[in-house]
């Protein structure tokens, strides 16, 4: 039997008025329907705005350690929950096994983290000129918060918006990616069965145009937090100035890894292996432009196809398997399409692009990582989004080159470099436009306690995770008190 998601409004677990649903499909085995979630409309929305509002008053009221402790409750139900919810992260996007497991541990981490805020300082004495007052800062909630999430970490990324939204004491509406629904659900019935006041946070599903875009417009959100495409995110921040909300998007990247003739080129293989294929490189932090010194350059690329070769693919349910398929039919023919387009721009393919269809990979969305060569900055490889396993090697020739190839990009989310010179650190860490910068590290990858966002079009600017997060969850109120 098909097993049915519900939402999740005013404290009940509740169909669609409606009662539509669609269906959420294992990418590794087309013919296995996760789950069906709901269709959710408008009125359905609309009833779960009015619960986070009605909610909104009691949970502010409560002291950040109360609040905490609510979280705390939700971090240890998702502990002994962690390989179910993983298993069914790994069949309903694809990621494989490990990789959904450290997610949903990340998952629980973050909930530690954020119970804790709860009971730090919120504000600074600030002197004031009249020595007869006090006078200093404290934050307050902004009210009710739309959380619009991505399906590509369907665990990680509405924890580290939700957990911060409510320590702070804001109420919650959370959207999920269609595509990873029944992976959010599983994370929604842990802060279901963790006793939270009714309406403190609330899961509906549908479509973005529907659901998603109703949360930009609705006059009782006072808030939208949203990671996903840069088009969508643009809409939504268009919405949201247009009414006067509060918003925060994190959108796309196209990092770089830049490898400098002194590279350890043991290090600088594994990492860009890792950053470009793990997760079929679906990561917004995945490398996708690889640019390494011309001194290097055939003896890196020789290494990076051989290695490459030997990645196992196939089901992320098992246990060798190293890359999963694409999270859909719809992602693995734009990947398809974004390479045919680099040949047809003249790049030249040295390996892998082919959809895999043999034996049981016939059953999903399968593709080969694809590595191309003599990648020209102006081509659409090197310049848009893939949100797949495809690399684009670059040459370069000095320090400053390798720099203004890689700030040339719309995007600026993160950036890596490999060398053992302490010079060209120092100048990557000032000149690269990115949010995040890594030395000898993968460009993907961040700790949940440090800020995380970008520049440029891969963000609206605010920053995510640690304690950054409680510059958007919260106003600042000034208070001068005299006797
Ligand atoms: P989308 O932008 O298509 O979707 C993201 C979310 O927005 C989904 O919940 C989607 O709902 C919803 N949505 C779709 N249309 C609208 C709309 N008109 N109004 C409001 N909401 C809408 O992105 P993907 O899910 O395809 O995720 C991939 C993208 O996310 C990549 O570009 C990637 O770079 C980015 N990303 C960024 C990260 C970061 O931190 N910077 C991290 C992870 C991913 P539905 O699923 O129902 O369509």
């Amino acid at each position: 039997m098909t097993f049915t998601i519900l939402n999740y409004i005013d404290g009940q677990w509740k169909a669609s008025a409606h009662g539509a649903t669609k269906e959420s499909i294992n990418p590794a085995k087309r013919s296995e329907v996760v789950g069906l979630v709901q269709n959710s409309t408008k009125s359905d929305l609309d009833a779960a705005v009015a619960a986070a509002k009605l909610a909104q008053t009691a949970w502010r009221k409560l002291s950040g350690s109360a609040r905490g402790d609510y979280l705390y409750k939700v971090a240890n139900i998702m502990e002994q929950r962690l390989s179910a919810i993983a298993e069914t992260m790994t069949r309903e996007m694809g990621k494989t096994l490990p990789e959904a497991k450290g997610e949903t541990a990340r998952g629980v981490a973050l909930l530690r983290y954020y119970a804790g805020e709860g009971m730090r300082k919120v504000g600074d004495v600030i002197p004031s000129s009249d020595s007869s007052a006090l006078m200093f800062t404290t934050r307050v909630p902004i009210g009710v918060i739309g959380v619009i999430t991505p399906w590509n970490f369907p665990v990680a990324i509405p924890i580290w918006k939700i957990a911060p939204a409510l320590i702070y004491g804001n109420t919650v509406v959370f959207k999920p990616a269609t595509e990873a629904a029944v992976t959010a659900a599983k994370v929604i019935e842990c802060f279901s069965e963790a006793g939270f006041p009714a309406g403190v946070l609330n899961f509906i599903t549908g479509n973005g145009s529907v659901v998603g875009q109703g949360i930009a417009d609705h006059p009782d959100i006072h808030g939208i937090t949203f990671t996903g495409s840069d088009k969508v995110g643009k809409q939504i921040g268009i919405s949201a100035l247009q009414r006067g909300a509060k918003y925060q998007l994190e959108m796309g990247g196209k990092n770089p890894v830049i490898v400098a003739a002194d590279a350890d080129l043991e290090q600088a293989l594994q990492a860009t292996i890792s950053g470009a294929f793990r997760s079929t490189g679906q990561k917004c932090t995945a490398t996708s432009r690889v640019l390494v010194h011309r001194d290097i350059y055939e003896i890196f690329k020789q290494q990076l196809i051989e290695r490459t070769r030997q990645l196992k693919i196939g089901n992320g349910l098992q246990e060798d398997v190293w890359m999963g398929p694409c999270a859909s039919e719809a992602q693995m023919q734009t990947v398809l399409s974004y390479i045919e387009q680099g040949i047809r721009e003249g790049a030249s393919l040295v390996y892998g692009g082919r959809s895999l269809t043999e034996g049981e990979l016939a059953e999903g969305y399968y593709i080969e990582p694809a590595i191309f060569d003599q990648v020209k900055p102006s081509m659409t490889l090197a310049r848009e989004e893939i949100f797949g396993p495809v690399i684009a090697m670059i040459p370069f020739e000095s320090m400053e080159e390798a720099l203004k190839l890689a700030n040339d990009s719309e995007f600026g989310l993160s950036a890596s470099i490999f060398t053992k010179n302490i010079g060209n650190m120092l100048e990557f860490i000032r000149d690269m436009e990115a949010g995040l910068v890594r030395i000898n590290a993968e460009s993907a990858g961040v700790e949940l306690q440090a800020p995380f966002g970008g520049m440029k079009l891969s963000s609206s600017h605010s920053r995510e995770q640690g304690q950054a997060a409680i510059e958007f969850f919260t106003a600042i109120k000034t208070v001068f008190v005299k006797s």
